[in-house]
């Protein structure tokens, strides 16, 4: 014992018996680390700065008073907005879905008041559990401009990631803790704040089980990832590898606490509202209920039924399913949402094209018709908002190309005809003059 005191104390005051460099703390040598910090009788490593740095924040957010707001020397507190006003701040992003709109903002105030309840709580008090959400609707209809708004509204960390990408541990693909890796990476590393974030995962779909019967082979993308899931979503503490990527027995980790993490998973679920009206046409058998269950099967609404029971037949375990209790359905967008979705967003399609015309001095017109021809064309794709931007955006890059080499140009004017890829802009100069090509 005595002799590896004296080992330890050789070390910090000349570095390694053999010369070589040693952290004063844990004894590696400079070989075994990134980097050693010298002091002027003692070295530190960079595993040892990590670990020091996460005691300290948790010791200094144990101890100062909550303050709303954060800041560097406060502890982080999310912005605590109550659910109407959130419900109204997401509709300035977001057309119609008002269902999803509103229970996002009540699980996600509930969300942050159970973080502020923890600070107080003690032992026997009613603990509230955590919230996390599964956004179920078709595909570009906001699910993903929901969560990303949300996290915006409320300043804490966000980040997206697929979960077909995601595979069991030990196999091809990322392990579930690459999910929290992207977390700390969004919020510069601050683990704090991490802790308190939002993380959307899409195609949450993708990883039902493939079938209701238990698989002889291992199904590693599918059950695998929902077990896989499983424990960051209830809440737990994870050492995540700071880059990414697959864990290095040397590699330093650090330690995520998922329990205050926001989940909210998302995907199209494909046939669910066949499965949906499956049900309840079993459970309708009788007289007149022909005629009702047809009506349901051919509600464009159908989702905003949904089961756990149906979700449970889709694919989902039901230890997945009970860790996200929130659960919100998002309806198709009709050709009107669409046209809304153009223009009256905070940040509409149409708004930033005129904006960067406006850059050009450059008055940019949409004809209604125009409008309406590039709703026509979305829906016709089928893949909701997202048509959207690729209809306009394969019209506007050519136009784009053009006006900032034209001299004198104050207004563009785009017709159904151009939408519809069979006639040129009109471009009028100043006093009115018309310019017809570009
Ligand atoms: P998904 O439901 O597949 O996650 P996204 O949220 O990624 O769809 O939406 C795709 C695109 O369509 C985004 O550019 C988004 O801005 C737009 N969008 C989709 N739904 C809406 C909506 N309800 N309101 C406004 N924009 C929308």
């Amino acid at each position: 014992m005595s002799q590896e005191k004296d080992r330890m104390k050789g070390k910090r005051k000349n570095g390694g018996d053999d010369g070589q460099v040693v952290c004063s703390f844990c004894g590696r040598s400079s070989d075994e680390v990134n980097s050693m910090v010298a002091g002027p009788e003692a070295f530190i490593c960079d595993r040892c700065i990590m670990s020091s740095v996460e005691i300290l924040r948790r010791e200094i957010s144990a101890i100062k008073p909550t303050t709303a707001g954060g800041g560097d020397s406060q502890p982080f507190q999310p912005r605590l907005i109550n659910p109407k006003s959130i419900m109204e701040s997401l509709g300035q992003y977001v057309v119609g879905q008002e269902r999803a709109r509103k229970s996002l903002a009540v699980a996600v105030y509930n969300h942050y008041k159970r973080i502020e309840s923890q600070e107080w709580s003690r032992d026997g008090d009613v603990v509230i559990e955590k919230s996390n959400i599964l956004l179920i609707g078709p595909t570009g209809t906001g699910k993903t401009l929901l969560a990303q708004t949300l996290a915006n509204l409320l300043e804490v960390p966000f980040t997206i990631v697929d979960a077909t990408s995601l595979t069991e541990a030990g196999y091809v693909g990322d392990d579930v803790e690459t999910i929290l890796a992207r977390l700390l990476q969004a919020s510069d590393f601050n683990l704090e704040r991490a802790e308190k974030g939002i993380i959307y995962v899409d195609e949450i779909d993708k990883i039902a089980r493939k079938s209701a019967n238990v698989s002889i082979t291992r199904d590693v993308s599918g059950e695998g990832v929902q077990q896989a899931l499983l424990k960051i979503l209830e809440g737990a503490v994870v050492g995540v590898p700071p880059r990414g990527g697959r864990k290095h027995p040397e590699q330093q980790l650090i330690n995520v606490n998922t329990r205050n993490i926001l989940f909210i998973c998302g995907g199209a679920f494909e046939g669910l509202d066949k499965v949906i009206g499956r049900r309840i046409a079993k459970s309708s058998i009788g007289f007149g209920s022909k005629v009702k269950t047809q009506q349901v099967e051919n509600d464009p609404g159908i989702l905003k039924h949904v089961s756990q029971d149906d979700l449970h037949e889709y694919g989902l375990i039901p230890e997945f399913i009970g860790r996200l209790p929130v659960i919100s359905t998002l309806d198709p967008l009709d050709a009107e949402a669409l046209r809304s979705i153009l223009v009256e967003p905070k940040n509409a399609l149409v708004k930033q094209y005129r904006k960067l015309f406006e850059m050009e001095e450059c008055e940019l017109v949409f004809e209604d018709a125009a409008l309406e021809k590039v709703v026509e064309i979305a829906l016709e794709r089928g893949t909701g908002a997202r048509a959207l931007r690729s209809v306009l955006e394969s019209i506007m890059i050519d136009i784009m190309f053009e006006l900032p080499s034209m001299t004198g140009v104050r207004k563009c004017v785009i017709t159904p005809e151009v939408i519809a890829g069979e006639g040129e802009p009109e471009f009028y100069h100043e006093g009115g003059k018309r310019k017809k090509t570009a």
